[in-house]
């Protein structure tokens, strides 16, 4: 049993172990000995402010960067010595603070992508349709659907991604994300520059996922509002730096954590700083 209560954790989901990790780009430290546990079947939010270090530990958890010094496990995977294919092949699928989708093919084909390397005729059999082939077109079809659905796409299929409206694209890139059968799912900031109905479809549809797949979910986000209601538990970055670690209660009663959420002398309260904070500049955020 973990903090997620009556939801059945799947048997194959081990911890995330981040241990002192650090990166440096030249002179800056971009994370500086950061270490947390992503229980599984958890949803773990690693925030802070601009320029914390969320992204570039985004990109530590999926292998785009390296860090310097430090340990990322996943079970007995040594992901912080793994290529992103390598970790994508553990069953780590991320979804992108920057939509990441051919925005001309329709949501169908997009979801599909996902599901390349799930695919066993290739592209050879595919091309000549043998039977094979259209067999497990058909299995990948139907689970397509069935992602689709969960995600509120379901009448969306056939529709370029382009035409989507912004909402409707982040929720693709999440459902594309699943369609790998993840058992650990990177999110990056999934609600950046979505307005207030945008982002509790969002968050309910993160809800959903895990209580639905039993998988665990780390997200990274600015806006702490938005972690509060979603977490079981929060990382609290700032310049780098592990500030706070524990239930969403406790991070934003955090003395640290408030000081590093103040903005530049308004006249909210610390309080209120906190549980008003959100991107100032919609999708600009790095
Ligand atoms: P956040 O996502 O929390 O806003 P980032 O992880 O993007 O923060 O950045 C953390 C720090 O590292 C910032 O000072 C940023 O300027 C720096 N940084 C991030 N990526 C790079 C990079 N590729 N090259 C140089 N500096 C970087
Ligand atoms: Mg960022």
């Amino acid at each position: 049993m973990t903090a997620a209560g009556d939801v059945q954790i799947r048997a194959d989901v081990p911890p995330v172990e981040v241990e002192h990790v650090s990166v440096r780009f030249g002179a800056i430290r971009a994370l500086n000995d950061v270490s947390f546990t992503v229980a599984p079947g958890a949803i773990h939010a690693v925030i802070g402010p601009n320029g914390a270090g969320k992204s570039t530990m985004f990109n530590v958890l999926s292998g785009v960067y390296r860090a310097a010094e430090g340990e990322v496990r996943f079970g007995d995977a040594r992901l912080d010595q793994m290529r992103p294919f390598q970790i994508a092949g553990f069953g780590v699928a991320r979804a992108f603070q920057n939509i990441a989708l051919s925005g001309t093919q329709s949501v169908a084909e997009n979801l599909m992508l996902g599901r390349h390397h799930l695919t066993k005729a290739g592209f050879l059999a595919s091309g000549l349709r043998l039977p094979r082939a259209t067999r497990e077109g058909r299995v990948h079809g139907e689970r397509i659907r069935e992602i689709a659905e969960f995600l509120d796409l379901g009448d969306k299929l056939h529709t370029p991604v382009g035409v989507l409206s912004y909402g409707d694209q982040k929720r693709v890139e999440v459902a594309r994300a699943l369609c790998t059968e993840p058992r650990l799912l990177l999110l990056d900031e999934p609600v950046a520059g979505m307005n207030a109905e945008e982002t509790g479809r969002m968050a309910e549809a993160i809800r959903e996922i895990r209580s639905a797949l039993g998988i665990s979910i780390v997200l990274v986000e600015h806006d702490m509002g938005m972690v509060m209601s979603l977490a079981d538990r929060v990382t609290v970055l700032d310049f780098g730096r592990r500030i706070a670690d524990g239930t969403p209660a406790e991070v934003q009663a955090d003395p640290e954590v408030i000081r590093a959420y103040l903005g530049s002398g308004d006249d909210e309260t610390p309080a209120e700083a906190v549980a008003h904070h959100t991107t100032d500049t919609p999708g600009t955020t790095s």
